[in-house]
């Protein structure tokens, strides 16, 4: 899938102007449309696809705001009532509700913010399929004195593309499973992620280490062990955010058979960090 355009935009999903749980401090969030994941716990399932305009969702709108023209989804903003039930009915993980926008265009929507906010980050869906469009947004982040960060799965060559690296002030980097079952968490087969992470470490970009634990779903604390051993060594700043699986926005097919941990298992994978000299941060 190549969403990389000629112009420099991305599909975009939606736009916080605060936040303060997306890298440091309050900062403005871009969640772009499209990802070449498909995890298994994933908390914003309508992000992965791009609409295919199949239509299903057109007739469910009970504010008029969807209509079909062109072989495209027409959606009105305006009429919108944020009631999601096009989100609850498309059965190919999308939305209608994404607009196509460059750099300048995410720069005039968070303008009123940016006098209160420290940086911009990028999220998704998976933000690295939109280069392009991240180096002409981290370009305007840098003119508007903001910090700039990323938050990736790491399926991502960042020493191919060192000029958005430069751009970038740090990276929140998924570790989603060891290269066991990487697939069957993620749907994607043969993924660096390791690489990723030591190279980010070693460049001084990476921000934070991710993992989402589920019991049962893999080996938590074989995976934060082996990331620990690889990571500390570069770059012992890394911090490590554990994160509980939690239902809320999952797939009812998939949070019908994962389980939440429990308490004494997140200490002992803060442990693990803690051992190795790395900061863990458990939400
Ligand atoms: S969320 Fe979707 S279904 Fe609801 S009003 Fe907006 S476009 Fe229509
Ligand atoms: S959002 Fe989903 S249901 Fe609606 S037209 Fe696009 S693919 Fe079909």
């Amino acid at each position: 899938m190549n969403h990389k355009g000629p112009d420099s935009s991305a599909p975009v999903n939606r736009i916080l102007r605060s936040s303060i749980v997306d890298g440091p401090g309050n900062r403005a969030v871009v969640f772009v449309q499209g990802c070449n994941f498909n995890c298994v716990y994933c908390h914003n399932p309508e992000t992965i696809a791009l609409c295919s305009a199949c239509g299903i969702c057109v007739s469910r709108c009970p504010a008029g705001a969807l209509s079909a023209y062109n072989d495209k989804i027409i959606w009105e903003q305006k009429k919108c009532v944020l009631c999601d039930e096009c989100i609850k009915i498309c059965p190919h993980s999308s939305s209608p509700r994404v607009r196509v926008m460059n750099a300048h265009d995410v720069i005039a929507e968070i303008a009123p913010s940016l006098p209160f906010i420290r940086g911009i980050t990028v999220s998704g869906g998976e933000c690295t399929l939109y280069p392009n469009f991240l180096q002409e947004l981290g370009k305007l982040a840098k003119e508007n004195k903001k910090t700039f960060f990323l938050d990736t799965n790491g399926n991502y060559d960042f020493s191919a593309n060192p000029e958005l690296l430069s751009l970038c002030d740090g990276i929140m980097l998924d570790i989603k499973a060891s290269p066991a079952d990487g697939e069957k968490v993620t749907g994607q087969r043969d993924y660096n992620m390791f690489g990723t992470a030591e190279f980010l470490a070693g460049a001084g970009k990476l921000y934070e280490i991710r993992t989402v634990v589920s019991p049962g779903l893999f080996d938590a604390a074989a995976l934060v062990d082996e990331t620990c051993r690889r990571i500390a060594p570069i770059n012992k700043s890394v911090q490590y955010k554990l994160i509980r699986y939690r239902p809320n926005g999952v797939r009812p097919s998939a949070a019908s058979v994962l389980a939440a941990p429990e308490d004494l298992l997140m200490e002992k994978l803060a442990a693990i960090c803690g051992g190795y000299g790395i900061k863990a941060v458990v939400v």
